[in-house]
């Protein structure tokens, strides 16, 4: 059979470098596109040797040029975490936008197949729990996360538009907290925020009296969702994550008793638009991919804990990325 070719954009990130691994197992030829802006190359080095891989560094806001097919391209190029996108809100809103629009017009030219990440966040900071693709979200457009979150409700706009109007194959995934190894310890989120804390002895902090609730999806099961939407013939938008749900306060002491740190629970006002409450309704996965979470938390974050541990000692103490650039 002929091998595939698959473009994935955000490929030195958390996500990318993930699906890298798994398109590389599954026998495709992969190309990797990332600008690095909040990426890290030590991610895929480990797949640079290899034949069936490339790499472009290249910024997806402008127009992409990759010779040769390609049969499918998974968009997952943003800046994902809000100490990253509140920093680099315009850059933010353009890869959304025009990285989208450049990747639905080369999957057009290319008659591939195309694969956009949205988010939960597109729920913004939901009236209805848990959510099913059905809700249509409140979100704040000129609050400091709109940047964030409109920018994937354009991009699902438009990928729905290319559907409709240029009959483009297309699948929007909307993706609830993932977790695991190639998290950055410096990112803001939660878990790596606590698990580095925990690693530098210090108490962890929580935001809020620690009553709202996430959940949280091992990386394995959301690239397995991802895999199996992308084979389906499913263009409508599909919820994937892990809906057990957890508070805040109770995650921390989770990180507690997995460290085994002996250091105490602190707490911090909450940010500006934070969302209260998060879980998907998983049943549209469940019925047209069969799919669900396999990994409890309890493996999931063992296996994160190992690879935070496993890194050099001065990752533990790099402060949140700062960026050259705000265009
Ligand atoms: P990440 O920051 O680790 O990865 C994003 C990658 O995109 C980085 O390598 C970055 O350098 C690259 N990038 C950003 N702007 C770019 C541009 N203009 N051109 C080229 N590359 C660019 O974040 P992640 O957690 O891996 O998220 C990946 C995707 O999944 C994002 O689109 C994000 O919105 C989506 N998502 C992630 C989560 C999650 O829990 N991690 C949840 C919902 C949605």
């Amino acid at each position: 059979m002929e091998k595939k070719r698959v473009l994935i954009t955000g490929a030195a990130g958390f996500l990318g470098s993930h699906l890298c691994d798994r398109f590389i197992r599954e026998g495709f030829d992969v190309v990797g596109m990332d600008n690095l802006v909040t990426g890290d190359l030590r991610n895929i080095e480990h797949l640079f040797k290899l034949e069936e891989f490339e790499f472009y560094h290249h910024d997806v806001s402008k127009f992409i040029h990759v010779p040769g097919r390609i049969d499918f391209i998974l968009h997952f190029a943003s800046p994902a975490s809000p100490i990253d996108y509140l920093k680099i809100p315009i850059q933010t809103l353009k890869v959304g936008a025009l990285g989208t629009h450049n990747c639905l017009g080369l999957a057009k030219s290319k008659r591939a197949r195309i694969l956009v990440a949205s988010t939960s966040e597109v729920y913004g900071d939901p009236l209805v729990h848990p959510q099913s693709e059905e809700y249509w979200g409140n979100v704040n457009p000129v609050g400091p996360r709109g940047v964030y979150d409109e920018a994937k409700r354009f991009m699902e706009s438009i990928t729905m538009a290319y559907h409709t109007f240029h009959g483009l194959e297309t699948r929007i995934v909307r993706i609830f907290n993932t977790y695991g190894p190639r998290m950055r310890l410096n990112d803001g989120r939660a878990l790596p925020a606590f698990i580095g804390q925990a690693l530098r002895g210090e108490d962890l902090t929580v935001f809020g009296d620690g009553s709202q609730t996430r959940s949280f999806c091992y990386v394995d099961d959301l690239v397995e969702g991802i895999y199996r939407l992308l084979h389906s013939d499913y263009s409508h938008p599909v919820n994937i994550g892990n809906p057990v749900e957890i508070s805040l306060l109770e995650f921390a002491q989770e990180i507690i008793s997995l460290t085994g740190t002996d250091r105490k629970i602190i707490f911090k006002p909450l940010p500006v638009d934070d969302p209260k409450q998060r879980k998907p309704d998983i049943s549209k996965a469940k019925a047209l991919l069969g799919w669900e979470p396999r990994v409890d938390r309890a493996k999931g974050l063992r296996l994160t804990y190992d690879y935070f541990r496993s890194l050099p000692r001065e990752d533990l103490y790099l402060q949140p990325k700062e960026f050259n650039s705000t265009r």
